[in-house]
């Protein structure tokens, strides 16, 4: 096995100049939620010629794909995801330019060590990650069905191999009212920002309620147009987040009822709009050792993810609910997601160093999953997690 490793780290070290092009390529030219697609086609290229089949669309997503090496030897299907959307004017401040290389760069290493793996590698192009929740429309839509097992890394200001994630949903609250002059005839007008307003003071005498995991957070997209009309049209969105999306259902049924009763007492009519909600995180803390033991075996040091909060929400959680998944965070400086400084160190030989190493571990883990016993462990845990699995409304 080490002999089979230390095969794949060399062809890791042999793709590392070509990696890191294109990852510093994708990392120049950012492309938004569901635009990424040069990006997706840059990603492609290489693993179309390792000899990978490629299916493009995917989910009836133009810039989602799917590429496959089946080894011709019954085995595992492992995928990894590769993640390259960006962020609106701050460009690749998430870093999702190592991610998407990262991913690509483990499976060609596994495209040329045939010998070692057994089954199908796959790498699942997954976008619009920060907006619009692809991979919760690529997992409805069946996609992850029949796969063993789903990896990737993220970047981040520290190594962390299972830190959890909240379910979470957002919704946008529409309000509408009766414009009338503020002064003159005021009690011929309804104010939907009232109805808004009391929404938000609601919502905050709800907070006692809340369960310490739950998070609520809004804020005002439309409060009228000028001071001396009453507002007709006022509009607030909020996301919703909790532990579980069982105890989401309860945040969002109580926050729901705080517009509607806003609503209510202002006189303005009230329309919801809801987004895909976003399962919590299941971390396969089988398939995480794995990966932890091959960072180590890399030189690297894995500190534990903090007991309670500092954490947010991503799409890879309703993939963990279909199948075993890991979603390992890799240092690659004190950067913070979402801030320029970010976008710098996702573009930085610190950031692509990185992007190398996670590839070496994915690749390495997809290895360890060859050997039976690994591969049923991570199946057992995944089957005891879904038999206990609380459903929705309970917590
Ligand atoms: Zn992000
Ligand atoms: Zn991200």
């Amino acid at each position: 096995m080490n002999e089979q490793k230390d095969k794949i780290i060399y062809s890791i070290d042999r793709l590392a100049d070509e990696m890191t092009r294109l990852a510093l390529a994708i990392h120049a030219r950012p492309e938004l939620s569901f635009e990424e697609h040069r990006s997706a086609a840059a990603l492609i290229a290489p693993l179309r010629e390792a000899g990978f089949s490629v299916t493009q669309p995917l989910a009836g997503l133009e810039t989602a794909f799917r590429a496959t090496l089946d080894s011709g030897k019954p085995g595992p299907r492992i995928a990894f995801l590769a993640e390259y959307d960006a962020l609106p004017e701050l460009g690749h401040a998430c870093g999702h330019n190592l991610i998407g290389t990262a991913s690509v760069t483990a499976a060609l290493a596994l495209a040329q060590n045939p010998d070692a793996f057994s089954g199908v590698i796959e790498v699942i192009g997954t976008p619009a990650e920060e907006e619009g929740g692809g991979k919760i429309i690529m997992a409805d839509s069946g996609v992850f069905a029949g796969v063993d097992a789903v990896m990737m890394f993220h970047p981040r200001e520290k190594n962390m191999v299972a830190r959890g994630a909240l379910a979470c949903v957002d919704a946008v609250f529409k309000f509408y009212g009766k414009a009338a002059h503020a002064a003159s005839a005021p009690h011929l007008g309804i104010s939907a920002l009232d109805a808004v307003i009391q929404t938000f003071v609601g919502v905050n005498a709800l907070r006692q309620f809340f369960t310490d995991d739950v998070r609520v957070h809004g804020i005002i997209t439309h409060g009228g147009s000028a001071t001396n009309i009453v507002p007709a049209y006022a509009e607030a969105k909020f996301l919703l987040r909790a532990a579980t999306s069982g105890g989401l259902q309860s945040v969002r049924q109580k926050v729901f009822a705080a517009a509607e009763a806003a609503a209510g007492m202002s006189g303005a009519r009230l329309a919801i709009e809801e987004g895909l909600t976003y399962a919590e995180r299941n971390n396969n803390l089988a398939l995480a050792a794995l990966y932890q033991n091959n960072l180590e075996q890399l030189g690297l040091t894995v500190e534990a993810p903090p007991e309670r909060g500092g954490v947010g929400s991503s799409d890879i959680g309703n993939v963990s609910q279909i199948t075993a998944a890991i979603h390992p965070y890799l240092r690659i400086g004190d950067v913070i997601p979402h801030t320029p400084e970010f976008a710098a160190a996702a573009g930085s030989f610190a950031g692509t160093q990185t992007m190398l190493n996670a590839a070496k571990a994915l690749a390495m883990t997809a290895l360890d999953l060859q050997i039976s016993a690994h591969l049923q462990a991570v199946r057992d845990e995944f089957d005891a997690w879904k038999a206990c699995r609380p459903s929705a409304g309970e917590k």
